[in-house]
């Protein structure tokens, strides 16, 4: 049976320590971190994710800084207002709650926000840095889902690593970390062939494919570290993971549950770039 990986404590550790950084720092140069988090339009999910980046801020001790703005916001408008943002001292981290209405180029937007303010690592300049290895800020999904293999202390070096999802915030990154850190990494998605053939394989298996239930326990290799970052909602509301957890704590030696595995750590990992900005920007080396 396997273990449960708490994402809840690991990312209450993460943000404890920023916290304390964020104290001492504060004591010591008599400056705050600040966030700035922009959302257009009414759609309830990113109004949840909105209020939960701001009650972390609060935990963390940054200041934090909301702007709502309505469903027909012009492009340029939140041009206008990324720029402001970007030009103000106060503020070391941006971020745009995707998605985003559909007059509005989403890509226009990431490349706008300066690259030393882009805690999601989502502009160009941050992909590029991690996949040369010499990053400032790691996308935080994939960050968070590091953070919680080493909680299990596997070690990921020459273990068979396979991700399902190639997308540019979850699977393309989470892959080239996972081969930063020396696994042999393998990444699947819709058009891959014996997909369970290839899952089987995986000593560590993060699934990031956005369908309930998706990988079941015949797919996982018996003592595989199993990694969930599904957020699927299901028709009576519960929140449910891309894998089918019953089976696969039957195979598994650790797993994450959804809720309470991956979800928490994006926010913690974001604070933790948050503070790497602030730091950088203010010349802070300590
Ligand atoms: P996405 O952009 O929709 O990407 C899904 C990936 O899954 C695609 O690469 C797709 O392949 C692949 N896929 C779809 N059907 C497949 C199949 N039958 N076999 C193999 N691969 C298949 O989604 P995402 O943004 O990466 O998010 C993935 C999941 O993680 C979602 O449930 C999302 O809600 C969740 N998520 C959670 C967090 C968190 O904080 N916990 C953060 C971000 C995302 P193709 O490329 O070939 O289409």
């Amino acid at each position: 049976m396997a273990k449960i990986i708490d994402g809840k404590q690991v990312s209450a550790n993460v943000k404890e320590q920023v916290r304390q950084e964020t104290e001492a720092l504060f004591q010591k140069y008599g400056k705050k971190p600040g966030l700035a988090v922009v959302i257009v339009g009414n759609d309830p999910a990113s109004r949840v994710y909105v209020n939960n980046k701001k009650k972390a801020c609060e935990t963390v001790g940054f200041q934090s800084f909301e702007y709502a703005l309505p469903e027909d916001t012009s492009q340029e408008e939140l041009l206008e207002l990324v720029e402001t943002l970007n030009a103000d001292k106060n503020v070391n981290g941006i971020l745009v709650q995707l998605p985003v209405p559909k007059q509005i180029d989403d890509k226009a937007i990431i490349n706008a926000i300066s690259a030393e303010k882009d805690v999601d690592a989502f502009h160009p300049e941050n992909v590029g840095r991690i996949m040369i290895g010499e990053y400032a800020f790691l996308p935080c999904t994939p960050a968070g889902v590091m953070e919680l293999i080493d909680s299990t202390g596997t070690e990921i070096s020459g273990k068979r690593c396979v991700v399902i999802g190639r997308s540019n915030i979850v699977g393309k990154p989470m892959a080239m970390l996972l081969l930063h850190r020396s696994g042999t990494v393998t990444i699947c998605h819709s058009r891959t062939q014996n997909l369970a053939e290839i899952t089987r394989e995986a000593d560590i298996l993060v699934a990031a494919v956005g369908k309930a239930n998706f990988v079941t326990g015949d797919m996982i290799k018996e003592g595989a570290v199993v990694i969930d970052v599904g957020m699927n909602r299901l028709e009576n509301g519960k929140l449910c993971g891309d894998v089918n957890f019953a089976e696969a704590e039957q195979k598994a030696s650790y797993i994450t549950p959804v809720p309470g595995g991956v979800g928490p750590m994006t926010i913690a990992m974001l604070m933790k770039n948050t503070l790497t900005a602030f730091k950088a920007q203010n010349q802070i080396t300590d």
